[in-house]
């Protein structure tokens, strides 16, 4: 047994750990992360860049078969999976090469091997024993199935859907929320006759109502069907595909089932327990600077409740190490997390919805919507959708939503303009650049000021 000191342990190498190592060798740490399988994690490998990239194409295969449209002569063959991959690949590699080459640039050490928390809070792996004045546990989280649904053959979950090498005919997805949505996005887009089953009434139930029903409206219109508020009952597989059954009684065939049902915690069996980190429900539980129950071993990223994103996870991490080096950052505030579903088209947000506004203000709530028919590029891309901002009444913008093409770009502005509570009246005399999608939020901040100029 060999023991190896570093002022900071990292336990998983994925968003949240690998900001935090970074973050920490910034402030004079030196920093160990040990990685069971590639340092980028989740969202680098199985996540947020190769599901993007599908969307890219998807989004490509789309402008392809529209371009007569626009006057632009192109012809619709098909999607060469191989192609599609090769492509999305290449760009995985081409990150995970440079976040590789920027870690050892800042002297951090990345250990290969599956870590597990001694009771004594050091972090074994195999025969070697590393001690850290402070431990972050960063392990992330895995695809979550429903009781009795058991993944494999045809039925997926979103890494087994990234390993496809066709395209299905007819795909059924089992969940309607983020990771769903992009897949039917993306399935859709490359040919597919897709079906979403969702427990609740809505797709993106955690958004604004109205963000769900315009989603809803795109997707009836792209011809993926919804079956929302009906649960799922049991599947049988073939060589040649599954069936499934609904609670209401209908059966559904089609090529594989997607199971995209949520995110567990990846805790189980990893000594924290024992080393006195306390867990609810798969979840570790930390305090408002990251801390677990235990001294000195801290959490950050999909392992800590709250909204399972890349960028949290980033800005966790950040918060943690800063804390270590004994700073004072400002905490994370879920609320101002944006959240973007990046299907075709776009479900971005920030803040509170309006019913959870009214759930915290009652009537002094003003909302106001900004239909993109009115916005001059939206129109040049061919995209519907809305703009939804939430205030409260002679107060700050508690919430932004939007809907459309693109518009996951647009939710740095509203980021801020929730970050900083801003008026109506302070953002007025910003100008956006027309013409833009942004002048979208413009005229929804000129409304709520009392002046809209291209709205009635
Ligand atoms: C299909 C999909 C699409 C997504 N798209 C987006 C998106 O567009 N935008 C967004 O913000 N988020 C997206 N996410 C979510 C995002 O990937 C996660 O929120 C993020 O990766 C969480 O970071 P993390 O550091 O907590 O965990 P992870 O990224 O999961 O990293 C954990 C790391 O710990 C390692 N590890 C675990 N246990 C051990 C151990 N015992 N020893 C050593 N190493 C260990 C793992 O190998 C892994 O590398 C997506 C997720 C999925 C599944």
């Amino acid at each position: 047994m060999t023991d190896h000191k570093a002022d900071l342990v990292v336990l998983g190498g994925g968003s949240g750990g690998y900001a935090a190592a970074i973050r920490a060798t910034e402030l004079g740490k030196s920093v160990v992360v040990i990685e069971k399988d590639k340092v980028g994690g989740t969202c680098l490998h199985r996540g947020c860049i190769p599901t993007k990239a599908l969307l890219h194409a998807a989004e490509v295969a789309d402008h392809v078969r529209s371009a007569a449209h626009v006057g632009v002569t192109a012809h619709f063959e098909g999607i060469d999976v191989a192609g599609v991959t090769s492509y999305r690949e290449g760009i995985v590699a081409k990150k995970f090469k440079g976040l590789e080459g920027l870690l050892k640039s800042r002297g951090i050490t990345v250990v290969a091997g599956d870590g597990r928390l001694l009771p004594d809070g050091a972090v074994a792996v195999g025969d070697d024993v590393y001690r850290g004045a402070d431990v972050v546990l960063a392990t992330g989280s895995y695809s979550r199935s429903l009781p009795g649904l058991e993944i494999g053959g045809r039925v997926l979950t979103s890494e087994g859907a990234l390993a496809l090498d066709v395209v299905p005919e007819r795909v059924i997805i089992l969940g309607g929320g983020v990771i769903g949505v992009e897949f039917a996005s993306v399935w859709r887009s490359f040919g597919a006759e897709v079906t979403i089953v969702e427990a609740l009434d809505h797709l993106v139930p955690n958004e604004d109502i109205v963000l769900s029903k315009a989603l809803e409206r795109a997707f009836r219109k792209r011809g993926i069907t919804a079956k929302l508020g009906v649960r799922f009952a049991g599947v049988t597989q073939t060589d040649a595909g599954v069936q499934i059954s609904l609670e209401d009684g209908a059966v559904l065939d089609a090529d594989y089932l997607l199971v995209a049902v949520g995110r567990g915690p990846a805790t189980a069996g990893l000594g924290f327990e024992e080393a006195g980190v306390t867990l609810d429900r798969g979840f570790v539980t930390v305090d408002e600077r990251g801390q677990t129950s235990a001294p000195n071993i801290w959490a950050v990223g999909d392992i800590v409740p709250g909204l399972q994103l890349a960028h949290r996870s980033f800005a966790q991490g950040i918060f943690v190490a800063e804390q270590i080096a004994g700073l004072s950052p400002a905490s994370v505030p879920e609320a101002s997390i944006p959240r973007v579903t990046y299907s075709s088209p776009e479900v971005a947000s920030v803040g509170l919805t309006e019913a959870q506004a009214r759930d915290l203000h009652g009537d002094a709530i003003v909302a106001v919507e900004y239909n993109l028919a009115g916005n001059a590029k939206s129109e040049i891309l061919g995209t519907a959708g809305l703009v939804k901002v939430v205030r409260v009444v002679g107060g700050s913008i508690v919430g932004v939503h939007l809907i459309g093409d693109r518009v996951g770009e647009l939710i740095t502005e509203a980021q801020l303009v929730v970050g900083w509570e801003a008026h109506p009246d302070d953002l007025a005399p910003l100008i956006h650049a027309h013409p833009t999608q942004s002048e979208a939020l413009g005229e929804a901040f000129l409304a709520l000021a009392g002046k809209p100029l291209h709205a009635l």
